[in-house]
């Protein structure tokens, strides 16, 4: 029984994709890497980590750390709001060329890459709409 067990163990994860959406184009300074103009859409960042896999996501999703890799600098953005984080068991330069999009800057988050992506970041399409905003919602936002 124990050996079924651990056939059937899952693969553990050690790829994600962090599937995001800029609203509004904007110019980003991505450390030394340089400044980029971004066009509006939906963007998705395929990266790895082989231990402490959940704890890379959640650095991921902070709102307060310090801006190391290509893709912190991008998150930092203004109005940048996060989608989906997807969870793979496949290499990532594999699932990175898998994904269909757009390369908007060439070699970004791809520091580490010997598959010859071009780019870990791709953009997948259009960001979605902004949602409508009551009143109450926008005058308490400004009173706090
Ligand atoms: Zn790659």
């Amino acid at each position: 029984m124990t050996e079924a067990a651990d056939c059937a163990a899952p693969a553990p994860f050690r790829t994600y994709q962090l599937i995001f959406d800029l609203p509004v184009a904007r110019r980003v300074s991505v450390g030394r890497f340089g400044c980029f103009d971004f066009p509006a859409g939906r963007y998705c960042y395929t990266g790895s980590a082989k231990r402490a896999f959940e704890a890379r996501i959640r650095r991921h999703l902070a709102k307060e750390k310090r801006l190391r890799w290509h893709i912190d600098y991008l998150l930092a953005a203004p109005r940048v709001r996060m989608v989906e984080v997807r969870r793979l068991t496949e290499p990532e330069c594999e699932v990175n060329r898998q994904t269909p999009g757009e390369i908007v800057v060439a070699g970004f988050g791809a520091s580490d890459c010997h598959a010859d992506c071009g780019s870990h970041l791709k953009r997948i399409g259009d960001a979605a709409p902004r949602r409508p905003r009551r009143r109450q919602a926008d005058a308490a936002g400004e009173a706090a």
